[in-house]
């Protein structure tokens, strides 16, 4: 038996009154996934671009890339890149979502680069340059067919880095990219990479001189990397996923590229608290209708089971599939916005109401958690 004062102390959250619950950030196992990655590409004549849309554009994770090898910090948001550049962080930053014509006076303060797919926002860009007396660096975008942003005809991005050349005086054209495995799926294959490195050349005739950036792509152009087929001209992949993720991105789970089992999968981790052990049955009782989300759910009755509700919901990190347990024989269930039903029947060590329970996650967790105002981050290692 505990004593009372074991007993109060257990009942207070034991070790101490971290706030819960906790997304635990271990830059040391952060720093060594950068450290994989920006070595793969440096072997492959490829810069990366940190990109940490993906941790709500956290500072120090920034700065860890820098230390990495990172040549460019990038992110789809000027708040989080102003973020970075005033923790100092040195290098270029780079704003990877097309910008709104809105944020053009912002954006040419806070960054040096963006990606650039409409004639429109060129010009106003132009006219922001000049008015601010600034040079602001563009890589123009070509949709090779995942149908997000770009150019769509190879004739377009050619006449628009044309014009840009010969016609803007404040925007330099520092070359083109594209993006691949988003909205429309598609595959960075070696036939993708070397139409862009064939768009490239096409501009590169029309300017009469070489780009500087050939940029192929976010994680999934690992691929062509992994397999050596990506063509010497793209030297830049832009770079979130797999850093932060390792073996529970994409590339692992859908891809079975087993190249990034070196990599860590608890970069970060999610501590939440039980609040309830009950032993209850795994069908519900009663006629059914819908669940907290207005979604018709299937049940399994698997007869009685141990399990242990959690103060963490859907309203923090978005879908139950995205959680991996750390203990061993635990199952997520269900959830609602603000409790997570964990199935611990299995479980070999005995989980109390008080005790922590701890999971790996994957990437859009890690976006939601992160910006999720009931979430205490802790950083640990920096
Ligand atoms: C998000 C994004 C990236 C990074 O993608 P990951 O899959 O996280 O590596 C790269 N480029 C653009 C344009 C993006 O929007």
């Amino acid at each position: 038996m505990p004593t009372k004062r074991q007993a109060a102390r257990h009942a207070s959250g034991g070790k101490g009154m971290k706030k819960r619950p906790t997304l635990v950030v271990d830059h040391d196992n952060l720093r060594y996934n950068m450290r994989t990655v920006t070595g793969w590409c440096r072997d492959a004549g490829i810069d990366v671009a940190g990109v940490i849309k993906v941790t709500t554009g956290m500072a120090s994770v920034a700065l860890d890339y820098e230390e990495c090898g990172a040549k460019w910090i990038a992110s789809s948001r000027l708040e989080q890149l102003q973020r970075a550049k005033d923790a100092g962080v040195k290098i270029p930053l780079l704003m990877i979502r097309v910008p709104m014509i809105s944020e053009l006076e912002e954006m040419i303060k806070v960054c040096d680069y963006s990606l650039q797919s409409s004639l429109d926002t060129l010009k106003a860009l132009e006219a922001e340059c000049l008015k601010q007396d600034r040079t602001h660096n563009v890589i123009l975008m070509a949709d090779l067919g995942d149908l997000r942003e770009g150019f769509f005809e190879k004739e377009e991005l050619v006449d628009v880095a044309e014009y840009v050349e010969n016609k803007l005086d404040g925007i330099h054209l520092a070359g083109i990219g594209t993006n691949l495995g988003c909205v429309g799926s598609v595959k960075p294959t070696e036939e993708k990479m070397l139409m862009l490195a064939d768009w490239a050349e096409a501009v590169e005739e029309a300017i009469g001189r070489p780009l500087e950036i050939v940029s192929g792509g976010a994680t999934s152009s690992l691929m062509p990397v992994f397999d050596g087929v990506m063509p010497p001209k793209v030297n830049m992949l832009r770079i979130g996923a797999v850093t932060f993720c390792g073996p529970t991105e994409d590339l692992r789970t859908c891809y079975g590229r087993t190249e990034v089992d070196v990599m860590s999968d608890e970069a970060f981790i999610l501590e939440a608290e039980v609040i309830e052990t009950n032993t209850k049955p795994t069908h519900p009782i009663g006629e059914l209708g819908v669940d907290a989300f207005g979604k018709k759910a299937t049940y399994t009755d698997r007869g009685r089971r141990r399990r242990a509700i959690l103060a963490v919901g859907r309203a923090d990190y978005g879908d139950i599939d995205d959680l991996i347990p750390l203990t061993e024989g635990a199952q997520v269930t269900m959830a609602s916005g603000d409790h997570t039903i964990v199935d611990i029947e299995d479980c070999k060590e005995q989980i109390r109401v008080g005790d922590v329970m701890r999971f790996k996650l994957k990437y859009s967790s890690i976006l939601r958690l992160t910006a999720s105002e009931n979430i205490t981050i802790e950083e640990k290692g920096r």
